[in-house]
């Protein structure tokens, strides 16, 4: 789906003669090989941040002026942070589990994930395409990669032992096994897939930490993708949020 396209669809939603589908995203993006990152149902806009600081006043407004546009530029910069709230997003994404423990530490967010004690469908595993050398100073960074031949090794040494776990886990549930205890053998590589909730200000909260350069490469490349899905429904927020990091992206 193009941007314009996209636009589109979210105004038509706006405009109520749209009704959303669970699952159907209106822009999924494509990450990691396998993995994604869906926008799933979207609730306010740039005008909603607008009416929740007007009700203060007792006013409302119908249109998005520059006017208006000033006013979500005074909230941003003197932190008038609830407006922020009235705008919601939810998504589906696709991340291996690795991922998963470093978003969901992010408690202000509300999550539904598939349980492997009730299926074992879907499962496939994450084998990066090169990988990364131990920064010396940052214990958590990363600095420099492999060469070719160095990561075909690497590659081919976390495929052998990642589909000797997923063989085990089908041999044990063939013999009857829990699932609930059958999973322990599986690793941290594995796809997970949820719904996560947040609103506009937690979700920038999670941007401003996830998109910086000290965090992992694989959660950046989700949250660039998070921006990019928002950005079409809140264009200024965006704008004075980038503005407003300490770091390039
Ligand atoms: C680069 C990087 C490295 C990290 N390394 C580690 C690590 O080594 N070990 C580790 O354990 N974690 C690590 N974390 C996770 C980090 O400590 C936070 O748990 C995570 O980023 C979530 O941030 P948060 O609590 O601000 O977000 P949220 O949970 O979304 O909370 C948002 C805000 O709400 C408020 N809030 C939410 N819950 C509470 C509460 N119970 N009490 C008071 N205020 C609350 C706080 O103001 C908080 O900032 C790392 C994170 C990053 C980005």
């Amino acid at each position: 789906m193009s941007d314009m396209e996209f636009k589109a669809k979210i105004e038509e939603l706006k405009s109520g003669s749209v009704a959303v589908i669970e699952n159907t995203a209106f822009r999924r993006i494509t990450l990691l090989g396998k993995g994604h990152a869906d926008l799933i149902d979207v609730m306010g806009d740039e005008l909603a941040i607008v009416n929740a600081a007007k009700v203060s006043y007792s006013k409302h407004a119908t249109k998005l002026t520059k006017n208006n546009i000033k006013l979500i530029k005074y909230l941003w910069d003197h932190r008038h942070t609830t407006p922020f709230e009235m705008v919601e997003f939810k998504f589906r994404v696709k991340v291996p589990i690795f991922i998963r423990a470093q978003w969901h530490r992010h408690r202000t967010w509300s999550y539904n994930e598939i349980s492997r004690r009730y299926t074992s469908d879907d499962m496939g595993f994450h084998i990066p395409e090169t990988f990364r050398k131990q920064a010396e100073k940052n214990k958590q960074g990363s600095e420099g990669e492999f060469n070719d031949s160095e990561n075909e090794a690497f590659r081919k040494e976390m495929e052998s032992i990642t589909k000797k776990c997923f063989d085990i886990y089908d041999k044990w549930i063939s013999l009857g096994m829990v699932r609930e205890q059958a999973r322990m053998i599986l690793p941290q590589n594995m796809w997970t897939e949820y719904y996560a909730k947040v609103d506009l200000h937690n979700l920038l909260h999670f941007l401003r930490l996830r998109l910086d350069p000290h965090a992992q490469y694989e959660i950046r490349v989700y949250a660039e993708a998070l921006l990019e899905l928002i950005t079409p429904i809140v264009p200024n927020v965006v704008e004075f949020f980038k503005e407003s990091l300490d770091y390039d992206i």
